[in-house]
């Protein structure tokens, strides 16, 4: 159904379940570039090479023989390598054998999470804008999105509305830090406010945090794991994609309480059971040298100040990224199109494609912003900020 445009119905007349839904504004963003031959800054993905120590891992892992199924929950020595990356990153544990489900990327995490608590009727508190996987996984699961939109220029949450929109159908919350689109993270106080209004709820939090390795600027980034009260009520996910390079690999993770992650292998073992063996095999033993994941952020910082120095005498404006590979650029002082539009027209005619961001709110809430992926080679960010600079 995505991939074929705005269908109401399927074939035969069955009423389709997610009717409003079009091919998603990766895809779209990343066919249009490549059909117009355009530098593409649009779906979030490095145009670099994955670790060839990991690779390397991953070849000898087949080789090894390790080709049939993994564990349901995944593979044991990539569960412990997980928990010690938790004990390592915030001094905490989840414990390998039950708190923790490795998962095909975290978008089956996220998928798997929502269906299996959100029932008909139920109410989830999704801020906006909102990565795209979210609200579809609710919908097709008979739950209703209560949107809280973030207060811009800094995408912040507007505790006292938050307070206003819980009700008795609340059941859960879902976070994202740092935060995809707008490259913000959520600060302590944030995440007390979280803990605060949900003390005493039965509500569950869905905490996204595939970005937690790349935050910027001396700042660590805050999980909800660091907090008791929110750890016991949340699920985190993430994702190896974005901490090693290779998003097309789809291997992530989730970890919760022992109680919600017995519910949740009750749906993973049927949604997919397992996840690629040889990949967990490889990942589980590079994750052992903690400088591959401490890292990544002063690589990615690297990257976000080289393409914001070449691009700061462009008419874009621009707060740096806090966290994430993007960075939103407001265009109004260029334009007052309408993102969408400007998005392609940039793709098309100045060969550079972007994400325009009011795909990811509420009907047509226009920010006059666009996101860049930034994690590209430095050669395409000069060439990228040489087309910026003419706009
Ligand atoms: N959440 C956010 C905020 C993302 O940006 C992405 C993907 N870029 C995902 C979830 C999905 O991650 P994965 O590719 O591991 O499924
Ligand atoms: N998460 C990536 C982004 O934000 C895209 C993932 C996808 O194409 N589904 O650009």
């Amino acid at each position: 159904m995505l991939l074929y445009g705005n269908i109401r119905y399927n074939y035969m007349n069955h009423i389709s379940k997610l009717p409003e839904i079009e091919t998603n504004i990766f895809t779209k963003m990343s066919v249009l570039a490549n059909t117009h031959n355009a530098i593409n800054l649009s779906q979030g993905f490095p145009n670099f090479k994955s670790d060839d120590k990991l690779i390397d891992l991953v070849s000898n892992a087949m080789a090894s023989g390790h080709n049939q199924y993994a564990p349901m929950a995944g593979s044991m020595e990539l569960r412990e390598a997980i928990a010690n990356k938790f004990d390592v990153m915030y001094g905490t544990s989840y414990h390998p054998e039950s708190e923790i489900t490795v998962t095909a990327g975290a978008t089956q995490a996220i998928y798997t999470i929502i269906s299996a608590f959100i029932r008909p009727d139920d109410e989830v508190l999704v801020f906006k804008p909102a990565y795209d996987c979210y609200e579809p996984a609710i919908a097709i699961n008979g739950g209703k999105t209560i949107s809280m939109q973030l207060k811009t220029p800094d995408y912040a949450i507007d505790w006292e509305n938050v307070k206003e929109k819980l009700s008795s159908k609340t059941k859960m919350i879902i976070v994202n830090t740092p935060h995809n689109p707008s490259g913000t993270i959520l600060s302590e106080e944030d995440l007390l406010q979280l803990q605060e209004i949900t003390d005493g709820t039965n509500i569950i939090v869905l905490s996204d945090e595939v970005y937690e390795h790349i935050v910027f600027d001396g700042e660590k980034h805050k999980s909800v794991c660091l907090y008791e009260g929110l750890k016991s009520r949340s699920f985190i996910t993430a994702s190896f994609g974005k901490t090693f390079h290779n998003t097309g690999w789809k291997v992530g993770y989730c970890c919760a309480p022992r109680e919600l992650m017995e519910e949740f292998k009750k749906v993973h073992q049927f949604n997919v059971f397992c996840v690629n063996h040889p990949m967990q095999k490889g990942l589980a033993e590079y994750l052992k040298k903690t400088e591959h994941y401490l890292e990544l952020s002063g690589f990615y910082q690297e990257k976000r100040d080289l393409f914001l120095s070449l691009i700061k005498n462009s008419r874009f404006c621009f707060k740096p990224s806090k966290g994430t590979y993007f960075q939103v650029l407001d265009y109004s002082k260029i334009t007052d199109e309408y993102d969408v539009d400007f998005a392609r027209r940039l793709t098309i005619e100045n060969k550079i494609a972007s994400i325009p961001l009011s795909v990811f709110n509420d009907e047509d809430i226009d920010y006059s912003v666009l996101r860049f992926c930034f994690a590209k080679t430095d050669d395409t960010l000069k060439r990228a900020a040489d087309i910026l600079n003419e706009i």
